[in-house]
């Protein structure tokens, strides 16, 4: 059993069941047991490979992008460049290559990263050596709060979906809020659901929703998102969010383990095996609509890739290669704008300032 494992169960013989945010949490972030405290988790050797590491077109097409937003805006000479949840810091240091070639945009810039992993922070530092040393902060709020005398620019990939989650199960007697307790022999985890109804507020359209479905929140990214529309209507500026996700309000359980490139179940392992959820993205653009602040349509990866011109890029990297890293970087590609791949079910969507000027590239409709 997983040391995590052990103390969940200790707790909840303690204080009962766990909500299933309590229970995320804990396994990601537990100070010393957590899957995100302990490890790297990224690469073929490690649990899962994300869109930086796939290739590095992702990232300098995002850089682009952020050279292209900043010139819109005309320039500022300070700005802040932050990204959540940077992982090996791949993306940031694919996006500074390329920054690189767009006169001033360096020297006007900030960079700051939010990351909760002491492992993780070490690679960042390591890769991003070579460029003025970055600020790390713990949480979003906080770094925000520092952040008043310059326009934002943020990126988080595959980080909204590292945020803990809320379960809710549809009953003959309404929505219950789903929890984490212990089966008969007290040895292993399980699912059960609160006695009382849920004072959370369950979306009209779900009414119909069968008996045992799963209806899912995620207050954390919903803070940040908050957050985040108060400051850009503010300071000015953007924040972009690529994710797996949906784009409507619906139900369906996306609680999901992954172990070694392998699903797994969600409670064997915790703190070995990474545990993620699905991003509402939808939920979150009306969060930007009801702070006065705006969002992006919500588009797909491919989509957002292919506008921003990724398939020139390939076709250039391709002229000085061998046969093999043709067939490389083709592949590569392929697997981030594929709708079979990721490109359909990897949504993207930026949060901004209402007075930036449209359209916004990416996103045009
Ligand atoms: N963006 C990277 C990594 C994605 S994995 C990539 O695309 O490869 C999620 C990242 O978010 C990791 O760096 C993890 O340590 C970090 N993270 C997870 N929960 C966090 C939290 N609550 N606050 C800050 N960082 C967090």
């Amino acid at each position: 059993m997983t040391k995590l494992k052990a103390h969940l169960i200790d707790l909840i013989k303690a204080q009962g069941p766990l909500a299933v945010d309590q229970f995320m949490s804990e396994a990601l972030s537990h100070p010393q047991y957590g899957y995100y405290t302990t490890r790297d988790p990224f690469g073929r050797q490690g649990d899962f490979i994300t869109a930086p590491e796939i290739s590095q077109t992702f990232g300098e097409m995002i850089g682009l992008w952020f050279g292209h937003m900043w010139l819109e805006m005309g320039s500022p000479s300070k700005f802040y460049l932050a990204e959540a949840g940077p992982g090996r810091g791949t993306l940031m240091q694919d996006m500074l290559r390329v920054l690189k070639t767009v006169p001033g945009f360096l020297d006007a810039c900030n960079l700051h990263l939010v990351e909760i992993s002491p492992t993780l922070r070490d690679i960042q530092k390591e890769k991003l050596a070579g460029y003025t040393l970055p600020t790390w902060h713990d949480q979003l709020n906080k770094m925000l709060e520092q952040m008043t005398d310059a326009p934002f620019f943020m990126v988080g990939n595959e980080f909204l979906d590292a945020l803990p989650i809320k379960q809710f199960e549809k009953t003959n007697t309404g929505w219950h809020e789903r929890l984490v307790g212990l089966t008969d022999n007290a040895e292993n985890l399980t699912f059960s659901t609160s006695f009382s109804v849920t004072q959370t507020p369950i979306p009209d359209m779900l009414d119909d929703a069968e008996d045992g479905a799963i209806f899912e929140s995620c207050p954390a990214a919903e803070n940040i998102t908050a957050d985040l529309s108060q400051h850009l209507r503010k300071f000015g500026g953007i924040a972009l969010f690529i994710d797996y996700g949906y784009d409507r309000y619906g139900t369906g359980d996306t609680l999901q383990a992954l172990e070694n490139h392998q699903y797994a179940d969600v409670f064997e392992n915790p703190g070995q095996a990474d545990l993620t959820a699905h991003v509402n993205f939808k939920k979150l653009s009306d969060i930007t609509t009801n702070h006065k602040a705006a969002s992006t349509a919500i588009v797909t990866q491919g989509a957002f890739l292919k506008e921003l011109g990724i398939e020139h890029r390939a076709q250039q990297l391709i002229q000085n290669a061998t046969e093999d890293q043709k067939n490389d970087i083709m592949t590569a590609v392929e697997r981030l704008i594929s709708p079979d791949q990721m490109g359909e079910l990897f949504k993207v969507m930026a949060i901004h300032d209402p007075d930036l000027p449209q359209p916004i590239a990416g996103f045009k409709p």
